[in-house]
């Protein structure tokens, strides 16, 4: 992978026409929140896409038809400081406890023609590129993080 600074505004722009396809077709809202102020992230943009496009489209495929998902591009916060979080928010109906830790796992997969091999692969890419990934589920929705280094200003 060869790393580069970009804002994921970029990334999002690429992506967003598919997605909102991808979207309009299962009656799901899409929207994108972000700041002005955030800084740049060190990634390759094609990665990226993979990692947002799979976790977009799981998004999607948990609520079926209608829902909204929710891209959001936050801070890390103090405890973060130096990284960008990356939220992908659905409407779904969540994921049960028991699956939560399994949900990683190569070939873990609830669906009929699935792979199961969507988010080993953002998970892999991930911490490629030296961030990591987190979800959490309520039979409100689910949210993955997606937390990526910022690109060190002045080097
Ligand atoms: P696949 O999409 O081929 O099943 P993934 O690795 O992308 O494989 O996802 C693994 C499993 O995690 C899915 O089958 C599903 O059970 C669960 N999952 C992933 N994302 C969501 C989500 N947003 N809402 C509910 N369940 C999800
Ligand atoms: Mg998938």
């Amino acid at each position: 992978t060869k790393l580069s600074a970009m804002r994921i505004g970029y990334v999002m722009r690429e992506m967003m026409p598919m997605l909102r396809n991808e979207a309009t077709l299962h009656d799901i809202v899409l929207l994108y929140e972000t700041k002005p102020d955030l800084p740049p992230v060190l990634a390759d943009k094609e990665m990226l896409k993979q990692v947002l496009l799979n976790l977009g489209k799981n998004a999607i495929e948990a609520m079926g038809k209608g829902g909204r998902l929710l891209i959001r591009e936050r801070h890390g916060g103090p405890a973060l400081a130096g990284f960008v979080a990356v939220e992908v928010c659905d409407t779904g109906p969540g994921i049960p406890k028991a699956a939560l830790d399994r949900i990683f796992d190569p070939f873990y997969t609830t669906k009929e023609n699935g792979t199961g091999l969507g988010l080993s692969i953002c998970q892999r890419i991930v911490h490629d590129l030296g961030g990591r990934i987190a979800v959490s589920s309520s039979e409100a929705g689910t949210v993955f993080t997606v937390l990526l280094p910022c690109a060190a200003s002045g080097l």
